[in-house]
């Protein structure tokens, strides 16, 4: 295979196979820095110059957590050192915070409760609609979904009508980490499989609720595992069209049990985190936003992936102690005057979105 000819063809209009983005992910010296040319290349003509991010705060009600995954240092079970589970004035008044800072998105981001109902979820719905009227509320992973389908007895369909119905706004393509079973079984084998994610996150789609696509990549998986995970979402968009973008998440690894029982490696390097977003770039040609996790790869390396393929930001967040808790440091709040300095440094410019991308 020769890079400059597959590059072409792909500019061209062909469609990579997971062979094909396998051979690219692995691309070292001038040849990366040609495969993240192309990706800068796709982009322009896919979004255009302008960089976006939401207004955005997260919200964690417990870091309780029935899956335990040995890629994350923030779900920990119940009675465990340091785990917290928020009563309802707690989250009301954290509501109000986010409120008062003019966001446009709540994003709630639990752990996996092994006592929470499809009621609770409900509840929590609710809580902030009630607090925040016209927010987006951005929540729950297709793996919460199967939780609260089981605990109440009812199919995932029908849990997700009732969250629209309470004012879900869109669903998180959280959980996804990598679409391999394989892969699934050493890094989170408590989470639903590869084909009950797909297959809940179809249903939210068919409902009319959009859903992030993620990738969660620097742990165990291989080039191929990465290249197959793109195959996966590229076939749900082709079907469904309810990606609202795809969001690139580099491990965290200091804190994990994976790392610390010499399982995975310490994450993905500055090259894999670039090439990653820009075969992305080039393998999804149905999914016209590729948001890069300032949180996760740092500013400096931000600027790069937005050179290489990414056009979306993310949100100022406020808070991720999902990150922080595995170790992360720095993620919790990027102030939007930072991010335009970031993106006028690099020709381009910066615009506040919504979470379904209307500029605001
Ligand atoms: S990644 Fe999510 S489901 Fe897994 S342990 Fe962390 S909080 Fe729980």
């Amino acid at each position: 295979m020769d890079t400059r000819t597959l590059l072409s063809d792909a500019l061209g209009g062909h469609r990579l196979a997971p062979g094909e983005a396998t051979f690219l992910l692995k691309a070292t010296g001038r040849d990366m820095f040609q495969v993240l040319a192309a990706a800068d290349e796709r982009r322009e003509a896919t979004i255009g110059e302008t960089v976006t991010y939401v207004r955005n705060q997260n919200i964690h009600i417990t870091n309780i957590c029935k899956n335990v995954c040995g890629f994350c240092g923030f779900g920990r079970p119940k009675g465990a050192e340091g785990a917290y589970c928020d009563d309802e004035e707690t989250v009301r008044e954290k509501v109000r915070r986010a409120v008062s800072r003019d966001v446009t998105e709540i994003c709630l981001l639990s752990g996996v409760h092994p006592d929470f109902t499809l009621d609770t979820y409900l509840s929590f719905i609710s809580l902030v609609r009630e607090s925040a009227r016209h927010v987006h509320i951005h929540a729950f992973s297709p793996d919460e979904v199967a939780h609260a389908a089981e605990k109440g007895g009812i199919s995932t369909r029908e849990v997700l009508s009732q969250f629209k119905a309470a004012g879900l706004g869109s669903l998180q393509g959280t959980a996804a980490e990598i679409l391999v079973d394989e892969v699934r079984r050493v890094i989170c084998p408590r989470k639903i499989k590869t084909a009950e994610w797909v297959r809940i996150i179809t249903e939210a789609h068919t409902l009319g609720i959009p859903t992030t696509a993620t990738i969660m990549y620097g742990s165990c998986e291989s080039e191929r595992d990465r290249a197959e995970h793109l195959d996966i979402l590229r076939s749900v968009q082709d079907s469904t069209h309810g990606f609202t973008e795809l969001v690139l998440l580099s491990y965290v690894h200091a804190n994990t049990r994976l790392f610390k029982d010499g399982i995975s490696r310490t994450g993905a390097t500055g090259r894999e985190d670039l090439l990653l977003t820009a075969v992305s770039r080039l393998y999804l040609d149905n999914v016209v936003n590729i948001q890069v996790a300032w949180g996760k790869i740092g500013t400096k390396l931000t600027q790069m992936a937005l050179l290489s393929g990414g056009n979306d930001l993310a949100g100022t967040m406020f808070s991720d102690d999902v990150t922080a808790d595995s170790g992360g440091r720095g993620a919790d709040y990027l102030n939007p005057a930072e991010m335009e300095r970031m993106v006028s440094d690099i020709g381009r410019v910066l615009r506040q979105r919504d979470t379904l991308y209307n500029l605001v």
